[in-house]
């Protein structure tokens, strides 16, 4: 068995960036913030993971917050040697305010020590800027989303790394090859037609 997940915080697009990229529509929580089983399906011996979003959201107790994140880990931890590929999602218009926002208390945001986590435990790291469609500039984004997350800019140096999508609009290509290299690279040419 071999395995690709999906990681980010709530609401950054995951759900519909999964769709897109495997025309299934994924079941969804009955609202988010009550369910921590991640979304999976499977193609013959790959399977996809859509995992629980993380993060704060409002009106959900911090608790439960913290529970979907040691989920997350340990779910990562235990499965490490299967996973070929980790994607982490993140809203490229909020991602920097929320980031800084969560600085300036004195805390690191939970998607750089996300972002630093995947790359230590998995093989292979991409990190999916989403609703770029909502961006006016792009570069001067990406460059400071690049920085937090311990790439120096240029982002464009980064560019087997950090993809910029918009789920929403379908304008995911540049992810979806990415994914088929991997595929590719780790001889699993037979699984491309998946995408
Ligand atoms: P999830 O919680 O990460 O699974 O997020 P969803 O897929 O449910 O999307 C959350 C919200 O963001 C929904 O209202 C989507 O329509 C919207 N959304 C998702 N992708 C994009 C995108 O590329 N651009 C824009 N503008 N909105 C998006």
């Amino acid at each position: 068995m071999i395995e690709i997940v999906f990681a980010g915080r709530s609401n950054v697009g995951k759900s519909t960036l999964f769709s897109q990229l495997f025309g299934v529509k994924v079941r969804r929580g009955k609202r988010p913030g009550t369910t921590i089983k991640p979304n999976q399906i499977k193609f013959k011996d790959l399977l996809v993971t859509d995992l629980p979003g993380f993060g704060y959201i409002s009106g959900v107790d911090k608790e439960f917050n913290e529970r979907v994140k040691d989920f997350i880990v340990e779910y990562i931890e235990k499965n490490a040697e299967r996973i070929i590929l980790a994607v982490q999602v993140v809203d490229g218009k909020s991602f920097l305010e929320i980031a800084e926002r969560w600085e300036r208390r004195g805390y690191i945001p939970v998607e750089v020590e996300m972002f630093e986590f995947l790359n230590e435990v998995c093989s292979k790291v991409f990190l999916a800027v989403n609703k770029m469609d909502k961006v006016d500039n792009p570069n001067e984004v990406l460059d400071a989303i690049a920085l937090k997350l311990g790439m120096t800019p240029p982002w464009k140096d980064w560019t087997h790394v950090i993809y910029p999508i918009s789920a929403k609009e379908g304008k995911i290509n540049n992810l979806r090859e990415a994914i088929k290299r991997r595929l590719i690279e780790i001889g699993r040419s037979d699984l491309i037609p998946v995408l």
